[in-house]
């Protein structure tokens, strides 16, 4: 049996047993919730690792529920939903959800998003147990105590601006940071003109640290959203 719990919130009834069919044929253990009152009381109770949320619920609204746990918890939260506009996706990762899918969804991509979540999840164990100064990803190399990056052994040169963004898509790898989120722990504001320099600051620094502009490694471009640093196998 795998060792991960997840709760999934969901009122259709199709879309529920996919995502049951899912998991139960991967080992998964899994947790039904239909409407938002059953996804609060199976998250207080159970303790899942993971939750799928649904975001129209009969009796509430899927961002009520993110800002509800968020209150309580930092368990990992997946949105799948049927809603596809940017502003929808960017609302739902600023009440503090990890990830978004969009409905219709493959099987393997709902799979991968779990993947993806359940190794930043272990990062972050092994981060805390050891209270590690140094973050390893592929190639990437970076000391938080020194205030270094090395790229393939080499000592690379960031700037202030360009370090910070990279250290914090470092502590939250795996995980889509809306350009708002990145640019108020920057620059503590998110002003249009912070998103328009991020972008800048985005571009030196990918310059930087991936090979190929055209299939980045380290770092994904939410178009319209945000960010996110891939965990490199
Ligand atoms: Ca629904």
């Amino acid at each position: 049996m795998n060792k991960y719990k997840i709760l999934v919130v969901e009122d259709d009834t199709s879309v529920k047993n996919l995502m049951a069919t899912t998991l139960k044929s991967h080992d998964y253990q899994y947790l039904i919730a239909r409407n938002g009152a059953e996804a609060l009381l199976e998250a207080s109770s159970h303790n899942p690792d993971i939750m799928l949320l649904d975001l129209g619920l009969p009796d509430m609204d899927g961002i009520e529920i993110i800002k509800n746990i968020r209150s309580w918890s930092n368990m990992p939260i997946i949105v799948v939903s049927a809603r596809n506009e940017d502003t929808d996706k960017i609302e739902a990762l600023d009440a503090g959800a990890d990830d978004y899918l969009t409905k219709p969804f493959s099987v393997e991509e709902l799979l991968a998003r779990i993947r993806t979540t359940q190794r930043r999840m272990e990062i972050m164990m092994v981060d805390s147990e050891q209270t590690s100064s140094k973050f390893t990803n592929g190639d990437l190399v970076i000391d938080y105590a020194a205030g270094c990056v090395y790229l393939r052994g080499e000592e690379l040169h960031l700037t202030p601006i360009e370090y910070k963004l990279l250290c914090l898509l470092s502590k939250n790898v795996g995980k889509v940071l809306t350009h708002t989120y990145i640019t108020e722990h920057i620059w503590g504001s998110s002003w249009e003109n912070d998103v328009a320099s991020l972008r800048v600051f985005m571009a030196t620094l990918r310059k930087k640290i991936e090979i190929s502009k055209e299939s980045p490694q380290y770092i994904q471009t939410h178009i319209g959203v945000g960010y996110r640093m891939l965990k490199v196998e």
